[in-house]
């Protein structure tokens, strides 16, 4: 019996390879029909025997036969009249080229089938550093506009030779339209210059021999990637690391590292099963990885902190290289971005060997163009799942899907550190890479250059614009100049907590814990750390940390003191004097003089703002335990003492909880700052003072949500905020809230640090320009 259906698949489905997937199987089961795109995914008709048409779908979305990149959200079939002497199964391509956010999909790591070819001296493209398929190979990177084509793309300069292009139009072959396809024959080419930009070598394997003799000489070498530059260095070469920190004036910040063997980098770090298949997965991000202890890794690529940042090779291009310093026995490279200390990753040769001149030996540089420059990803392990730090290559520009449609298209503008953006249309949101702190005049450039590049990209026109709360922030400034938008302002800690929501497809009300550094207060003070009980319509404050002053506000997020002071003074009131804690405060600021500055502008209040800020008071900790005294880089201090943190400690410090005021429930930390100060003063072990520390900020989260249960109900807490980013935090806080019979729901695909927020400012646009209309 002869029949005939009609299967509408939507998903990760276009551009991925789907359909020559769908036409292989079915002409392997002898069913004829057609397969096209549309605007919501992919239209298969089929036509031959049930039990045939039943099998395709079986395999259509079994992983052997399923193409790599590919996610089906929905499968649904109809039943419809058969074609007369239909006998082939075709591939229609002159239909709709999909949506404009179907079309570009993130940049993807060498799958096994292109390192194959790659190893197979009898291969066309036997060590070609460009090879790439279907499956894997730049895209987001390398696209100027839509339709994603070859020449809309950076390799529009590259004509395929005859081998390739037969490759890229059979549409049976791994390489059908994959618009990077090339080989040395037609495609970019390597080449090795000096820090002059003179070329040093040309020819592919002599460039690599050479670039792995200067690497294992301990040189530095901007290395052209996928996203941008890398600086790349010899990992277990102490000097040499510490040389490319002095040029790249990055002082303290940890580096990633790369390896092009899970085996390898288990020799330094320990690498769960989960850590294993996310190092391999198609993203191929950086994983934050627990170190071995007495690692051979050069103990300037990450003090300060309990883990190394380890990525796989996923371009060509790495792996080709790692095969030749093996011979050198160099096993492990740092792979830094190519930046000079927190300016935008350089993904262009001339502006490289510009900005870079003085910090790299040489250069591997190569002429395939990377239109939009991507960091690497960052991720790591939070109640066991994969988290995400940093949210760029290989995730972006994959949207968020929402269950409903947005009624009006909207432009979130994020915050002002670690900023991404994000836009709003249809069922999707569109988060931006990780663009970075807009303070830095480059980096604001590049956010406005960005949001125009996407923003045509994807065919969005804003009419709605979402920004925080902050006046001072240039993000809000730069919304507030969109002409002819309807603005919305959001609340910091709302938008961090509307960031779980949307990710989790849910609108709310929740309890939410925002554990945070800075965000800008309804009541013009600085919030950071909350309990919001709300959902995607609005929040009301429930609880918060009891203020308590910072002097100076620019210099507060970096200078220790400024919090330590404060807490020491409000913890002991008038009992407080400089000359009784001088032995304590010495150790963060030996300046006495200044000291005494702080401490009146403290206590005059000059120049003071009210805070609830949650990294403030890490940082104050870190510093009593002279952990050090100054953020060289956002949440040093915190990381410092989280690092330390020992593991088997239940304890913590006692805690006050303040009888509401302004109807808000606080929690204060005098009593608890009293106790440390006397544990530093006996010389309690700093771990076991972190660790009940830890533990305290732990119970006053618990805290605001067992009381907020209790009067409303509510069971599910939703975390969110910069602080979050604490694995013993959130670790400790997740098994007591589950303890305690508590849902708990946290970010996982977009960052809970700021970079998250743009997502949580979408999401509430999207439903008050509903709730409106
Ligand atoms: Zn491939
Ligand atoms: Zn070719």
């Amino acid at each position: 019996m002869i029949k005939r259906q009609r299967i509408f698949i939507t998903g990760r489905v276009q551009g991925v390879g789907f359909r020559p997937a769908v036409y292989r199987i079915a002409r392997g089961l002898g069913l004829s029909g057609v397969v096209y795109n549309d605007t919501k995914g992919v239209t298969i008709e089929l036509q031959g025997r049930a039990e045939k048409i039943a099998e395709f779908l079986v395999r259509l979305q079994s992983d052997s036969d399923k193409p790599p990149l590919a996610e089906i959200k929905s499968c649904n079939t109809v039943d419809i009249p058969a074609v007369e002497g239909e006998s082939e199964f075709i591939i229609r391509t002159s239909d709709s080229q999909g949506t404009p956010l179907s079309q570009v999909t993130a940049d993807i790591a060498t799958c096994r089938d292109c390192l194959a070819e790659m190893a197979d001296k009898e291969d066309f493209r036997y060590g070609y550093p460009f090879i790439n398929c279907t499956n894997c190979g730049p895209r987001y990177s390398i696209v100027k506009t839509i339709p994603y084509d070859r020449p809309n793309t950076t390799m529009s300069v590259f004509n395929l030779c005859d081998r390739c292009a037969a490759q890229y139009t059979e549409v049976t072959d791994r390489r059908f339209h994959a618009q990077p396809v090339a080989c040395g024959e037609c495609g970019p080419k390597i080449r090795l210059t000096d820090n002059k930009g003179k070329t040093i070598e040309t020819q592919t394997e002599k460039v690599i021999a050479e670039t792995a003799h200067l690497l294992s000489a301990g040189k530095i070498v901007a290395i052209k990637g996928i996203g941008g530059f890398h600086l790349a260095v010899d990992a277990l070469n102490n000097k040499a690391v510490e040389r490319l920190r002095e040029r790249k004036k990055r002082d303290h910040k940890p580096f990633a590292m790369m390896a092009d063997s899970i085996e390898k980098i288990k020799k330094y770090a320990i690498v769960s099963e989960s850590a294993e298949q996310l190092l391999k997965s198609p993203q191929s991000p950086i994983v934050l990885l627990p170190k071995k202890p007495n690692s051979s890794i050069a103990p300037s690529v990450a003090e300060g902190v309990d883990t190394y940042g380890f990525m796989l090779c996923y371009a060509p291009l790495h792996y080709l290289l790692f095969e030749r310093l093996n011979n050198y026995g160099t096993d492990v490279l740092v792979m830094t971005s190519g930046n000079i200390s927190d300016e935008p990753l350089i993904c262009k040769n001339e502006s490289a060997l510009e900005r870079l001149a003085y910090v790299a030996d040489a250069f591997l540089m190569h002429d395939r163009e990377i239109y939009r420059q991507v960091d690497d990803s960052i991720v790591h392990f939070v109640d066991k799942q994969p988290v995400l730090l940093r949210r760029a290559r290989g995730y972006v520009p994959s949207p968020i899907f929402t269950e409903e449609n947005c009624r009006q298209e909207i432009f979130a503008a994020g915050a002002d550190l670690k900023n991404t953006f994000c836009f709003a249309k249809q069922n999707q949101f569109i988060c931006s890479e990780h663009i970075g702190d807009l303070e830095d005049a480059e980096v604001y450039h590049h956010y406005i250059n960005s949001i125009e590049h996407l923003r045509k990209l994807f065919e969005v026109e804003p009419q709605v614009v979402a920004y925080d709360l902050h006046p001072g922030y240039l993000s809000t400034q730069y919304a507030l100049s969109l002409a002819g938008s309807k603005v919305i302002s959001i609340q910091h800690h709302w938008a961090h907590i509307a960031s779980v929501l949307a990710e989790h497809g849910l609108g709310g009300p929740v309890i939410g814990l925002a554990a945070d550094g800075t965000g800008y207060g309804t009541d013009g003070a600085i919030w950071g750390c909350e309990c919001l009980i709300a959902s995607l319509e609005k929040f009301e404050r429930f609880g918060h940390l009891a203020y308590y002053s910072l002097a100076g506000a620019d210099k507060a997020s970096k200078e220790a003191i400024r919090p330590a002071l404060s807490l020491l003074q409000k913890a002991y009131g008038s009992k407080f004097n400089l000359q009784k804690f001088e032995w304590l405060l010495k150790r963060i600021e030996p300046d006495i003089n200044r000291l005494r500055i702080i401490s009146e502008q403290l206590e005059k209040g000059v120049n003071c703002v009210e805070t609830s800020s949650l990294g403030r008071v890490f940082d104050a900790v870190a510093a009593m335990l002279g952990l050090g005294s100054y953020n060289h880089f956002d949440a040093q201090l915190p990381m410092a003492l989280e690092a330390v943190a020992a593991t088997d400690i239940e304890d913590r410090y006692e805690l006050e909880l303040l009888y509401p005021r302004r109807e808000t429930y606080q929690f204060d930390l005098g009593k608890a700052i009293k106790q440390i100060v006397n544990d530093v003063q006996n010389q309690v072990n700093a771990g076991i003072i972190s660790a009940k520390f830890h533990n305290t900020i732990s119970e006053v989260l618990l805290g605001f949500a067992v009381i907020c249960r209790s009067e409303t109900d509510l069971n599910t807490v939703a975390l969110s905020g910069g602080v979050f980013c604490n694995r013993y935090l959130i670790n400790h806080l997740i098994k007591q809230l589950k303890q305690n019979d508590f849902s708990v729901l946290f970010n996982r695909d977009v960052p809970s640090n700021d970079g998250g927020i743009s997502v949580g400012q979408a999401a509430i646009a999207a439903k008050l320009v509903k709730c409106i209309s």
